[in-house]
């Protein structure tokens, strides 16, 4: 249970004063947090200032610098109203220079009222040139002398979203800042003591009301200290269950060879060295009576599904079931489709479970893997469901796992005792993300491309000649290729997207008839899989989608990708999208299209994708341009990551975290210590409760 202490911050930002549900939706849109409740007062109180309005500076208009907030005294000079559908201006001055206030669409006499021809005022707002002339575009404060005592010296700046004022976040701040309240110290007070750090609540005060620009700044002792904890949570979350994993006595199941050595005999191809190193750490995983908890980072088409399959042969020839989760139906649908026929010609019985199964079927499948007659199922996060009971599971693979958290993890591997457990993600992750995100996980690693995979030829494309590329895939279509082609997130809103797609689907169809087919995540599951159906049998040549088709789609035919609004898209996204073709025979080709002007980091972006096809140096180049988020795709899936700390300016606390999470555990294993207890209010603070449960006393 969620200490009491903590319960106001869990409650909605509507349970603050002053805001109605129109702030609340607006601060939901800013901070997120999921329906009914939308964001949370906890959710306002980790959005930190990105800046600071500083008002000691008071340069005089001449020396006020450009494009940074100042505050300035001046006289008011003249008002001219807006003929038409112009701003309204305000002509003001001091001794040093000229500056224009503009107004769009605002109440005349409130400007009136605020600046009075011949008084002195001081704004504060950012001064732009415009034409050669200063300008201040809707002043943030307009105050005259007395106003100006009681305005904070230093007022913090915080990340926006349209529609909403500063005031109304810095208010909401104060507001959930007051409803927090002085909690036991979680640090080791040696550790804090060097470190010179504030305490919990003391940072983030300081950090709301910054007396200085330094504090908001990434490497100032309050950031420190919140990053610290946000790290110190997840690392000890992380280390939480994998000492739950170990504490278990594992299984230890040794294969004989038999099933295996069919299917590979099946297979049109030998292993990769990587491929065969891989599968050997995890038959050593199993046979040990450990419980496995192994990572199987492979680059897109490595080959991880064949490792995966031989694995669960193993698996079973030790007398035991095994399980294959994957992200989205999809790809639950794709596993079987490769997976059934090489394992049931090697005697291996196989099932399919999804959210999808029609209730006879379902009930059907699950008395099958209650009583065994099922070796094998593949499925998507239907299989963590309480009602879905195995005879023996000896084996859980997550595929694509940093679409799964920690949570569903664990909901799997309590389907049996001791269960062995191996994640396969498709995106390389670079060392430093591994601990954040899986712990100290065993990992495997697929380096090589399967033999036969040619290089595909990526370009750049304005999207000014759509009309070129248009024609050109009109040329490919003819010579008999299949194609992709992927419209971008345009905004939050999937129905936006959608119909983004939709329109380029009328457009394609327009000129190709009836060989488009469109594919989204609106349709209907039985839908989605015909269209999938009959690009697959090539009855559909091109692909029209919005980004569904990203993880793990496999058509070898398919030798064109082509990406609209690329720029809008992170590199690991990019990387995924243009790992779907190449697999075959035939030359591939991706086309990126963007939107100029490119700014500098969707520049770099882009030009990697040219430049390179290595997953980990992509991975790596992503970390460098936009920090973690990006790199595992969770920003735009919207998974829980990190609010406070960046992994940019803080990674340098992440060892000492996951040292400290060890040391704690080894000490306290079931956090029962005053540290202890202050330790689990941080796991519930930063929503790393999962882990709390594992504990006999939580
Ligand atoms: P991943 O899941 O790692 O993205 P897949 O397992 O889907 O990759 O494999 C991609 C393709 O490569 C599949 O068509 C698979 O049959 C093929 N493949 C796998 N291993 C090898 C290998 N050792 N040699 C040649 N082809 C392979
Ligand atoms: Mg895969």
């Amino acid at each position: 249970m969620r200490p009491a202490i903590l319960t106001p911050l869990f409650a909605s930002v509507s349970s603050l004063p002053g805001i109605g549900p129109k702030l609340v939706k607006l601060l939901t849109r800013l901070l997120g947090g999921a329906e009914p409740v939308g964001a949370r007062v906890v959710d306002a109180l980790f959005h930190l200032p990105a800046n600071v309005l500083d008002r000691r500076r008071r340069p005089k208009l001449a020396d006020a610098p450009i494009g940074e907030l100042v505050m300035v005294e001046v006289v008011v000079e003249r008002h001219r109203a807006s003929g038409g559908k112009g701003p309204y201006r305000v002509y003001v001055h001091d001794d040093t220079g000229d500056l224009t206030l503009v107004f769009f669409a605002a109440q005349t006499s409130w400007i009136e009222h605020a600046l009075p021809v011949g008084e002195r005022r001081w704004l504060s707002g950012k001064i732009e040139l415009f034409d050669g002339m200063r300008q201040m575009v809707h002043p943030d404060r307009i105050v005259d002398e007395e106003g100006l005592k009681s305005l904070p010296l230093v007022e913090p700046v915080y990340p926006l979203t349209e529609g909403l004022y500063p005031r109304q976040i810095q208010k909401a701040a104060q507001e959930a800042l007051a409803r927090t309240a002085e909690l036991a110290e979680w640090q080791d007070p040696a550790w804090l003591k060097a470190q010179r750090w504030p305490g919990f609540r003391e940072a983030l005060a300081a950090l709301h009301s910054p007396e200085t620009p330094q504090v908001v700044a990434p490497d100032s002792a309050p950031r420190l200290r919140l990053a610290y904890d946000e790290l110190l949570a997840s690392q000890l979350a992380l280390a939480m269950v994998r000492a739950h994993n170990k504490a278990l006595p594992g299984l230890a199941v040794t294969g004989t060879g038999v099933i295996s050595a069919r299917i590979e005999a099946a297979l049109p191809f030998k292993l990769t060295a990587s491929q065969v190193t891989a599968l050997a750490d995890i038959r050593a995983d199993m046979a040990a009576p450990i419980r496995m908890l192994r990572l199987l980072q492979g680059d897109v088409g490595s080959g991880k599904t064949v490792v995966a399959l031989l694995a669960m042969a193993t698996m079973v020839e030790g007398g035991r079931q095994a399980a294959l989760m994957a992200p989205t139906e999809i790809l639950a649908r794709q596993h079987l489709a490769t997976i059934q026929p090489l394992a049931e010609a090697a005697g291996l019985r196989v099932g399919l479970i999804t959210g999808r199964d029609k209730a006879r079927e379902r009930t059907r499948m699950q008395a099958a893997l209650k009583d065994g007659s099922i070796d094998i199922v593949v499925g998507t996060h239907a299989l963590f469901q309480e009602d879905v009971e195995f005879r023996d599971l000896g084996l859980a693979i997550v595929d694509e796992q940093h679409r799964f958290g920690v949570h569903q993890r664990l909901a799997l591997s309590r389907k049996n005792a001791g269960i062995d457990v191996l994640v396969m993600t498709a995106t390389p992750i670079p060392r430093s993300l591994v601990l954040t995100y899986f712990g100290d996980m065993d990992s495997s690693q697929l380096r090589e491309k399967p033999a036969g995979r040619k290089p595909v030829d990526t370009r750049l494309i304005s999207l000014e000649r759509l009309d070129e590329v248009v024609n050109g895939l009109g040329r490919l279509l003819q010579t008999g290729a299949r194609a992709y082609w992927v419209c971008p997130l345009i905004a939050e809103s999937e129905t936006l997207d959608v119909a983004a797609a939709e329109d380029r689907y009328a457009h394609l169809v327009s000129l190709f008839g009836d060989k488009v087919g469109l594919l989204h995540g609106q349709m209907k599951g039985a839908a989605k899989d015909e269209v999938m159906a009959r690009f697959v049998a090539g009855d559909l040549r091109v692909l029209v989608s919005t980004t569904v088709i990203e993880v793990g789609v496999n058509v070898p035919e398919a030798t064109v990708m082509v990406v609209e609004h690329a720029e809008r898209f992170g590199l690991a996204q990019l990387h995924q999208l243009r790992g779907r073709i190449g697999r075959g025979s035939d030359k591939s080709t991706c086309l990126l299209l963007y939107k100029g002007p490119l700014g500098e980091i969707s520049r770099k972006r882009l030009e990697i994708m040219r430049e390179t096809e290595d997953g980990f140096r992509i991975a790596e180049e992503d970390l460098k341009l936009r920090g973690e988020g990006d790199v595992l795709g969770t920003r735009q899936s919207g998974m829980p990551g990190f609010r406070v700390a960046d992994l940019d300016s803080h990674r340098h606390l992440l060892a000492p975290a996951n040292d400290d999470a060890r040391l704690v555990l080894a000490r306290d294993p079931e956090l029962v210590s005053p540290r202890g207890v202050a330790l689990r209010t941080l796991l519930y603070l930063f929503e790393r409760d999962e882990a709390v449960r594992l504990l006999r006393s939580g």
